[in-house]
């Protein structure tokens, strides 16, 4: 059997009912084969034990401990235990503290003298070793040991109901019962790649022995994706070379109009990169094309003007972007430059309903409306188009490369623009994007100053303060951006609720501001970045929802809190809402004096550049070749079990296969049925990657 032809659910599995089901689901997970591909984002390596003597601060302890003394610190309801043990594995010496936040009924638990199984992850504070995050398992009395401890567990994404150990429960079962599955790729290219048998890298994804077994069962895995990846994408791309070239791009009386009603001109890259889309557009074959420029390089107005071109041919064009209060954004942004034009707009997103919701989409059916903006609501089976012949994607790391296949796999083929501020090196995007061509604007608007950019460490914030006080007395306005929403009492990192508070009764009394986060209605955020763009805010107090593609020219203060805690890319972005108009903005990166090694390079990196381009190099070399299964990619690049970031010379040897079986023998693989491409195929449930959740 083809592990594909499993189409058996998995609530035929003891122990999964509906509820799990649908946890399940959110995860992808309907049927067993899914289940077995499955990938864990990562592992946990309990397979030798670190005493506590030898742990570093940030890094796991493995080890078996006895419980030496209580003791309570804080008062009133944030009374809370800390558990002293002492380490007898006899491997090493170390003490902890073991903080038990909101379960002070632990005392009964861990009684003086008695013996457990330690795994946690410690950091060094206040000079003792400190866990908040620990399991214990007690010894038990026949000496045998749990079966956590001395193995390498795999951790799986969770949602819902679903728990590591449920998860490893119905996988384990799973691989029991059917463990037995033929091969799609044919031998010859296993053997010349070092592929594992099928169901030997379906057991060591779940059950390895060694992070080795991990690791060749995600090259096998990897492999098998990528290739079938590359396969469909060239396969694609030789079917549409065939189209015939147009005649030159000259601009339209649209764009023309348009550009001219700005009140600044656009920059010679911004031209160029028009011409280059114009161009691909006028042609025969759909466009596929890439347009990425720094965050402000001012990728959304080529955009907009390259759609007047589709609709002075007479198509409809749909903008996605990934967030609500972004496509909200994008939308006052296109009234105010296209509406005059007599272009009819329109806007689409899961909250417009009833009514409103029949009529817009009649008239979108009807080709009464040239614009649909809107989320990914964009795409679902009940939006229907009179001639949608343009499609384009704001900040397209939130909408994979898998996504975009499954578009061009519908049939005619509308052209397609994605636009992304996170680079990606060119030859990595050749390599994967066979049929993906790419458009960069390097240069900025003109008049703009670089951010400077502040380190301010913890304890010398007050300056930052002042700083930011002359700047509201100039009118202008800042964001302050923290890790999360409130104090959930398990940490003492600072959150939104409180510096809120700080901020207004004893920083800026009287200077008006808002919250804003994730966990808000929709229509609240959008109310108060109306408010914040009209001036009636100074400022706002955040998570990092003000990361992608929010545009307030008049901010020129960025705030960021445990900038140590942030990637990259993440600061990058976050800066990026400041320095967008003539004025001096500033950017402070608020850290804890104890930084890791990648912490403080990333800020260091921060400091001293401005270029997107320079960041994301550095974020791949800082990063390295990561982790067993690539948990840090972004959604952008993420496959199942490749990481399109670090997998390279997986990728080459994948191209190489691919390369010549289209050239010599296009049947021998058999794609409309391989498993891996209904896997990719499943379009992953929009991710968002955030650190306030
Ligand atoms: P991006 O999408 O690349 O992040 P935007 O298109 O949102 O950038 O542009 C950022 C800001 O710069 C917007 O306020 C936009 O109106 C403005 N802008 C765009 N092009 C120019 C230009 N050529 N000169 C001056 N300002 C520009
Ligand atoms: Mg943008």
């Amino acid at each position: 059997m083809y592990i594909r032809e499993l189409k058996k659910t998995i609530t035929s599995l003891h122990g999964v009912g509906k509820t799990l089901a649908e946890s399940y689901a959110n995860l992808g997970v309907s049927t067993i084969s899914d289940l077995l591909l499955l990938a864990p984002r990562t592992y946990e390596d309990r397979s030798r034990i670190v005493p506590l003597g030898y742990v570093e601060s940030g890094s796991y302890a493995n080890t078996i401990v006895q419980v030496r003394s209580h003791h309570y610190f804080g008062g009133g309801r944030k009374r809370t235990l800390k558990v002293v043990v002492e380490d007898i594995s006899g491997e090493g010496p170390g003490k902890a503290s073991l903080l038990c936040f909101g379960r002070n009924f632990l005392e009964r638990v861990f009684r003086i003298g008695s013996q457990f199984y330690l795994y946690g992850q410690f950091q060094r504070n206040f000079h003792e070793l400190q866990s908040s995050q620990f399991e214990m398992l007690p010894l038990l009395p026949d000496g045998s040991m749990p079966n956590t401890f001395g193995a390498l567990l795999p951790i799986y994404p969770l949602s819902g109901n679903l728990s590591q150990r449920i998860i490893r429960r119905d996988i384990a079962a799973a691989l029991k019962l059917y463990g037995n599955f033929s091969e799609e790729l044919p031998e010859s290219i296993r053997t010349r790649n070092q592929l594992l048998p099928l169901n030997e890298a379906l057991q060591n994804l779940h059950q390895p022995k060694t992070l080795a077994d991990a690791q060749s069962a995600h090259h096998t895995l990897g492999f098998i994706e990528l290739f079938y990846l590359l396969l469909m994408s060239r396969r694609k791309r030789s079917m549409q070379n065939q189209g015939k070239r147009a005649a030159p791009f000259v601009i339209t009386q649209l764009q023309q109009q348009c550009i001219e009603r700005l009140p600044f001109s656009l920059t010679s890259d911004q031209h160029k990169v028009l011409k280059e889309i114009g161009t691909e557009i006028a042609e025969d074959n759909p466009m596929n094309r890439l347009l990425q420029g720094d965050v402000g390089s001012g990728k959304t107005l080529i955009a907009w003007l390259s759609a007047l071109q589709c609709i002075e041919a007479g198509g409809q064009v749909a903008f996605m972007a990934p967030t609500e209060l972004l496509a909200r954004q994008h939308a006052e942004m296109a009234a105010q430059w296209l509406e005059p034009l007599g272009i009819r707009l329109a806007f689409l997103t899961g909250s417009v309903t009833g009514k409103s919701r029949t009529l817009l989409l009649q008239a979108l059916k009807e080709g009464q409306i040239d614009i649909i903006i809107g989320t990914h609501a964009l795409f679902s089976a009940e939006v229907t188009f009179a001639s949608l012949r343009y499609i384009i994607i704001d900040e397209q790391h939130r909408f994979g490369v898998v996504q975009r296949i499954a578009l061009l796999e519908k049939g005619r083929t509308p052209d397609v623009l994605m636009m992304t501020a996170t680079p990606i090196p060119r030859s990595l995007a050749l390599t994967v994007f066979g049929d993906l061509n790419i458009s960069t604007i390097r240069t900025m608007p003109e008049g703009r100053l670089p951010v400077t950019t502040y380190l301010v460490a913890n304890e010398s914030r007050q300056r930052m303060y002042r700083a930011i006080g002359v700047e509201f007395s100039r009118g202008h306005q800042a964001y302050f951006v923290y890790p999360r929403i409130n104090d959930s009492g398990e940490s003492t990192l600072r959150d939104v609720e409180s510096m809120f508070k700080l901020l207004t009764n004893t920083m800026y009394p009287g200077i008006p501001a808002a919250l804003i986060h994730s966990r808000l209605p929709e229509d609240e955020k959008v109310s108060i970045l109306t408010r914040f763009r009209n001036k009636e805010l100074a400022y706002l107090v955040s998570t990092s929802v003000v990361e992608v593609g929010i545009d307030i020219p008049n901010a020129t203060c960025m705030v960021i809190e445990h900038a140590e805690r942030f990637g990259l890319s993440a600061l990058h972005q976050l800066r990026g809402r400041v320095g967008r108009s003539t004025l001096q903005s500033y950017c402070f990166l608020v850290y804890e004096q104890s930084l890791g090694d990648d912490a403080r390079k990333r800020l260091r990196v921060m400091k001293e550049s401005n270029d997107g381009f320079h960041i994301a190099e550095q974020d791949l070399l800082i990063r390295g070749p990561g982790e067993v299964a690539g948990t840090r990619q972004s959604g952008f690049l993420k496959l199942r079990f490749a990481s399109l970031t670090e997998d390279f010379s997986c990728m080459e040897q994948a191209k190489i296969e691919v390369d010549a079986i289209l050239e010599s023998d296009p049947g021998l693989v058999d794609i409309a049925n391989s498993t891996i491409r209904e896997v990719l195929l499943k379009a992953p449930p929009f991710e968002e990657q955030r650190i306030d959740n």
